[in-house]
């Protein structure tokens, strides 16, 4: 197994046990605004992902995240199978050659570039976009202008994406089950944003110890 096909093994078990640990929580959020089911789709794919990735052969880290994002699009159903799984099936393709500084931003930014395609959500629809987009524009920019360490940059990448996950709360869903509630959206926060900065705090505490 490459160093990073590992790596990516050991985040993807962190993200599962993560998920399961905020399931209720999760679902909690969804019950507010959806049908409450987002804490249980995710931790059943995550879980699946976690088994799928733990069985591969010396995988890279381009196989494991087109594994990953294959089993969570046939696990987690509703809008995040295929928000979250889909596009980690098409990104995983910047990691052809690896991991490297390069490539992640290529990868984070590819990834956004096809939720924002398959859920057409922006900034301010009270959806996942709202915490990746600051995630991803703040990893970029550390990295491409700030010339800081991959590490930093996803720690400050954590950050954005806690901000967004916040601003979540003030606004109105425009998208998703939670739109159909109208203004009584306003004032909850989004589930799939949440689980969002849950991943990015696992991919950086894997990142962190290695
Ligand atoms: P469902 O709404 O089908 O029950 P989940 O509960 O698993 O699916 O996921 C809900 C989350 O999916 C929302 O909190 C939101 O972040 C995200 N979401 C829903 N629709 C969209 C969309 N069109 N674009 C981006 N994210 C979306
Ligand atoms: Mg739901
Ligand atoms: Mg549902």
């Amino acid at each position: 197994m490459t160093d990073d096909g590992a790596a990516v093994v050991a985040a993807v078990e962190a993200v599962a046990e993560r998920i399961e640990d905020e399931r209720s929580y999760l679902t909690e959020l969804d019950s507010a605004i959806g049908d409450a089911d987002h804490g249980g789709n995710m931790a059943r794919g995550w879980a699946a992902a976690a088994d799928a990735a733990r069985d591969l052969d010396e995988p890279d880290a381009q196989t494991v995240c087109k594994t990953v994002g294959k089993t969570l699009m046939a696990e987690v159903g509703g809008a995040s199978g295929p928000l979250f799984g889909g596009s980690l099936v098409f990104a995983s393709a910047e990691l052809d050659g690896g991991v490297t500084p390069e490539s992640a931003v290529a990868f984070a930014e590819t990834y956004l570039e096809k939720v924002e395609d398959r859920g057409d959500a922006r900034v301010g629809d009270q959806t996942v976009v709202d915490a990746l987009t600051p995630a991803v524009h703040t990893f970029k920019k550390s990295i491409e202008t700030d010339d800081r360490p991959p590490l930093e940059a996803l720690a400050k990448a954590v950050d954005a994406a806690e901000r967004g996950v916040a601003f979540t709360v003030p606004i109105r869903a425009k998208k998703g089950r939670a739109s159909y509630l109208g203004w009584r959206s306003v004032g909850h926060q989004d589930p799939g944003a949440t689980s969002v900065l849950y991943i990015l705090e696992e991919l950086l505490a894997v990142a962190a110890d290695r």
